[in-house]
C-alpha cells in the first residue's frame, strides 16, 4: 500500500473554518488502496479502481419494446387501415430465424430481435386480429416500439468511472455488458479505539463513576457502512504508555486508527502525548459546533484520527471530517455528501463564523412537503437526539439567527450512515 506524504495533516494554529478543512483533506490526501480483481456480487458498495469500458453493445440487437407485431412501416397504408397476414413468431431467446418479408406482420414479444426488415412494432392492444390477419390502424410512426442496439450502452464506451463506489444498478450496468470480475480498490483496514477510564465494556459491571462505551460500536458501525474492515481493538485507559504502545502497533497492520475521545486539552487527555512521541500530530481547532478539537496525525505512515468523546460530536465529526477522509483514502471520487434544501420549522440563534449541526427530524408541512424540526435537547452527550433525528441541519458561518421558515441546508443520515 502507498503511504501518506509526510505533513498531509499540518496546519498553523489557528481556527480553521470548515471549507478549508475539507480542501485540506482534498488536496493533500490521496488514494492508499492497493487494487484487486473481484466478483461482481462481492462489489457492492465498494470502489471501481479502474474505467470500466463495455465490451459490447446494450442491448446488443434492435428488439421489440412490446408484445404485438413485427411489421416494415413501407407497407402500411398511409390514412387508412392495413391488412397485414400473420407469418412466423419471435420471441425472447427465440429469433424468427429468417429475414421479414414484404407484406406480413410477424408476431412478436417483448425482447424478441427484430427480424431483419421489420423496423416497427404494432403494440398488440392497438390492432385487431382477425384469423390469420391483423388490422392495423393508421397512425403509427416509423420505428415505434423498437429498442435499438447500444441504445443503452454503446460498446467501447466508459460505462463506469475509476473511483465510482458501486450501487446495486452500477453492479447491474457491469453486468450487462458481461463483466464478471471487477478491478476495485481492497477494503482500507481501520483500527478502532475508545478511551477513558471511566469507561466500560457494555454488560460488564459499572462501580461508581463509569459510563458503558457507546462510541466504538457507532465508529465500527460507520466504519462498516463504508465498507471498511474493521478491527475493534477495545477501550485504552488515560495513560500515555498504554495508549502509545497499543496505537504503535494498531499501525503496524491496519491502514488508518480512529480513535474517541481524550482530544481536549484537558490534563487528562493523554492521546496527545502518546501522538507526539509516535508520529506527527496535528489539532485542527474548527470552528464547528459540535466537535471543536480534532486531532490528525500520522503513526509510521498511518493515518491517525482522533474524534472527540461526546458521543454526538463524535458521529457529526465523523460523518463531516472522517467520512470524506477515508473515502479519498479508499480513492473514491465523490467525498462530500450531497445537502438537501428544506425549510427549518425552528428558530435558532448561534455564534458567527462556525458551522453548527442542530439535529433535526423531518416531519409533513400539511402541504404536501417536509419541514426540518429540530430535537428540543441539544447537548453533545444527548445521544438519544440522534436516534431520534433523521439528519443534521446544516447552519453556515455568516449566519446568526435562524428564523423559522427559512431555508436550511439538510444532511441526511440516510446519505451518510
Ligand atoms: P473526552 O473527549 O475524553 O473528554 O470525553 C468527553 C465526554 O464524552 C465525557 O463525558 C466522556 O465520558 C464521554 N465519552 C468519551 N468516550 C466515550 C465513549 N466511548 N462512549 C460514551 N461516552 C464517551
Ligand atoms: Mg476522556
Amino acid at each position: 500500500m502507498a503511504q501518506l506524504s509526510d505533513d498531509c495533516f499540518a496546519h498553523g494554529g489557528s481556527l480553521m473554518g470548515v471549507d478549508e478543512a475539507l480542501g485540506l483533506l482534498e488536496r493533500r490526501v490521496g488514494c492508499i488502496a492497493a487494487s484487486e480483481t473481484a466478483p461482481l456480487a462481492a462489489a457492492l458498495d465498494r470502489i471501481l479502481a479502474e474505467d470500466l469500458a463495455a465490451a459490447r453493445n446494450v442491448p446488443p440487437y434492435d428488439n421489440s419494446a412490446v408484445d404485438g407485431y413485427a411489421i416494415s412501416f413501407d407497407d402500411l397504408a398511409a390514412g387508412r387501415e392495413t391488412r397485414l397476414k400473420i407469418a412466423g413468431r419471435a420471441a425472447a431467446g427465440h429469433p424468427l430465424g429468417r429475414a421479414h418479408e414484404r407484406g406480413e406482420a410477424v408476431r412478436i414479444f417483448t425482447g424478441a430481435a427484430m427480424p431483419e426488415g421489420a423496423d416497427t412494432v404494432m403494440m398488440q392492444e392497438d390492432c385487431l386480429r382477425e384469423g390469420d390477419e391483423v388490422v392495423i390502424p393508421p397512425g403509427i410512426k416509423r420505428g415505434a416500439n423498437r429498442r435499438k442496439a447500444g441504445e443503452d450502452v454503446k460498446a467501447g464506451s466508459v460505462i463506469l468511472r475509476a473511483g465510482r463506489r458501486l450501487r446495486p444498478q452500477d453492479i447491474g450496468l457491469a453486468a450487462s455488458v458481461g463483466c464478471t470480475m471487477l478491478p476495485l480498490r481492497q477494503a482500507l483496514r481501520v483500527a478502532v479505539f475508545s478511551t477513558g477510564d471511566e469507561l466500560r465494556e457494555p454488560g460488564s459491571a459499572t462501580p461508581p463513576g463509569t459510563v458503558y462505551d457507546a462510541n466504538r460500536f457507532m465508529l465500527a458501525a460507520l466504519l462498516q457502512r463504508l465498507g471498511c474492515a474493521v478491527a475493534d481493538l477495545g477501550i485504552l485507559p488515560d495513560r500515555r504508555a498504554v495508549i502509545e504502545g497499543a496505537l504503535a502497533e494498531a499501525a503496524q497492520a491496519h491502514d488508518a486508527i480512529i480513535t474517541s475521545g481524550g482530544v481536549s486539552t484537558g490534563e487528562e487527555d493523554h492521546v496527545r502525548a502518546a501522538l507526539e512521541a509516535l508520529g506527527s500530530l496535528h489539532f485542527w481547532r474548527l470552528a464547528i459546533k459540535p466537535g471543536r478539537p480534532l486531532a490528525f496525525g500520522q503513526i509510521r505512515g498511518k493515518a491517525f484520527l482522533g474524534l472527540p468523546g461526546n458521543p454526538v460530536a463524535m458521529m457529526v465529526t465523523f460523518l463531516r471530517f472522517a467520512r470524506p477522509l477515508l473515502l479519498r483514502l479508499m480513492g473514491c471520487s465523490e467525498t462530500a455528501p450531497v445537502l438537501y434544501r428544506v425549510r427549518a420549522d425552528f428558530e435558532h440563534k448561534k455564534k458567527e463564523g462556525r458551522r453548527e449541526w442542530v439535529r433535526a427530524r423531518l416531519v409533513p408541512d400539511g402541504a404536501g412537503g417536509v419541514v426540518a424540526r429540530k430535537f428540543p435537547r441539544e447537548g453533545a452527550g444527548i445521544l438519544s437526539s440522534m436516534v431520534e433525528a433523521d439528519g443534521l441541519a446544516e447552519l453556515p458561518e455568516s449566519l446568526t439567527h435562524l428564523e423559522r421558515g427559512s431555508m436550511v441546508d439538510f444532511l441526511p443520515f440516510s446519505e451518510v450512515s
